[in-house]
């Protein structure tokens, strides 16, 4: 078991305040602090201090013992990678709406853009690797977002609650067919409206939501957020698309899973992530970041629904968060004041032990120990003794337990 040294990811939409305060260094930070990365993603992989003295990058320790690190299992599955990406999203303005391509998609993507000979690294490359990204997001703090597609039935109450003449033709549309056809329909019509009809029809919208909002309506959290991504990108046809999804507000503790096709958008909060190791995004706006609108409603899933929100399986000291994700397995361990029972892990598969709270004393049934303090990580690598976790402090502690899925 060895501490992690991450790296920060200095995206504009980052906090400044948040990562640093988690680490305890000064804030506010002198750049925007977007996403601490907990993993060993090619980009940016997690450092690891040797008893030489000499610091590795995770990446060049699993290249060397795959098998010691990840375990016979997850080695072979994955090719000898680690398949999840565990981070800190600090998300201080709203990122770009979004989808991930599934197993499939991204392995026939990849192909085709490694056949075109586009470069990995170039910006209109939508598949710089060939596997999925499915993604988990708990919060930290009350974390916001747009997720999946609303329910017809209510989208039409609430393109009629906004309701204005330009409107009036797409909520008819939706209203004539109201299931995941007829939102397939609105949202690639919208998404493709020329400029000049979206000039029109954008600030005719953003008008209505104000008076929504102005009266309290119903949809007042639905109006605020088209409001505000309008604010930012004013003549953005992602602004529509915003109408059409589920508006999120986690509690802390609560999760999100966002499995291949759905669309999505962080828009504030504190969380943790765990994803798996891949960069394949395909993006419809609300940034100035390579779109691919044709190329995303190949992937996007229309199909409509709530958003499920997660709290977990209780475990013996939080929650498990389940998905169908093989990649990886995000678990949730709490302390409060008083409490000192111990957890125990045994590792048997690649391991991130993340403290978001408090301070926790790591010892090896070897005999090592290891103090993990707030903001910091380790790593537990498969062929490691179990390690028992308790709380060191008297206040509340918690933990973040990150492994490959099953
Ligand atoms: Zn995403």
């Amino acid at each position: 078991m060895e501490l992690l040294r991450n790296a920060v990811r200095p995206y504009a939409w980052g906090s400044r305040t948040t990562i640093p305060a988690l680490q305890g260094r000064e804030v506010p930070a002198p750049h925007p602090e977007a996403e601490l990365w907990m993993g060993a993603h090619p980009g940016d992989p997690s450092r690891i201090l040797g008893a030489d003295g000499v610091e590795r990058t995770l990446l060049e320790l699993l290249e060397g013992d795959p098998i010691g690190h990840l375990g016979e299992e997850t080695a072979q599955r994955w090719n000898n990678r680690l398949p999840f990406l565990l981070k800190i999203l600090a998300v201080e303005e709203p990122l770009s709406m979004q989808a991930h391509p599934s197993a499939e998609q991204s392995a026939e993507g990849h192909a085709r853009e490694e056949a075109a000979g586009i470069p990995r690294d170039a910006s209109n490359r939508n598949y710089p690797d060939p596997t999925a990204k499915p993604e988990l997001v708990c919060a930290l703090t009350e974390f916001h977002a747009l997720a999946g597609f609303r329910d017809p039935a209510q989208t039409v109450k609430l393109l009629r609650a906004v309701e204005t003449p330009g409107l009036a033709k797409y909520t008819e549309l939706l209203a004539a067919q109201p299931d995941s056809d007829g939102m397939r329909a609105l949202f690639t019509t919208w998404i493709t409206l020329p400029q000049a009809s979206l000039d029109e029809l954008l600030p005719e919208v953003l008008d209505a939501c104000v008076l929504h909002v102005k009266e309290h309506g119903e949809f007042d959290a639905e109006c605020r957020t088209v409001l505000e991504l309008g604010e930012a990108h004013p003549r953005d046809a992602g602004v529509l698309a915003a109408l059409l999804l589920n508006r999120l507000t986690l509690s802390a503790g609560e999760a999100i899973y966002l499995p291949a096709g759905n669309l999505h958008l962080y828009l504030h909060g504190t969380a943790v992530e765990i994803l798996a190791n891949s960069d394949n995004i395909l993006r419809c706006g609300l940034t100035p970041k390579h779109v691919d609108v044709p190329e995303l409603l190949r992937v996007v899933d229309f199909e409509c629904c709530d958003m499920p929100i997660l709290t977990g399986e209780p475990s013996e000291c939080g929650a498990v968060y389940h998905t169908d994700a093989p990649e990886f397995e995000l678990s949730r361990c709490e302390w409060e004041a008083g409490e000192d029972h111990e957890l125990l892990v045994r590792p048997g598969s690649p391991q991130i032990l993340l403290c978001t709270a408090g301070e926790l004393l790591v010892r090896a049934e070897d005999g090592k120990e290891l103090t993990l303090g707030r903001g910091e990580s380790m790593w537990l690598p498969a062929s490691d003794p179990a390690v028992r976790v308790r709380p060191l402090g008297a206040g509340r502690t918690q933990l973040f337990r990150a492994t490959s899925g099953k």
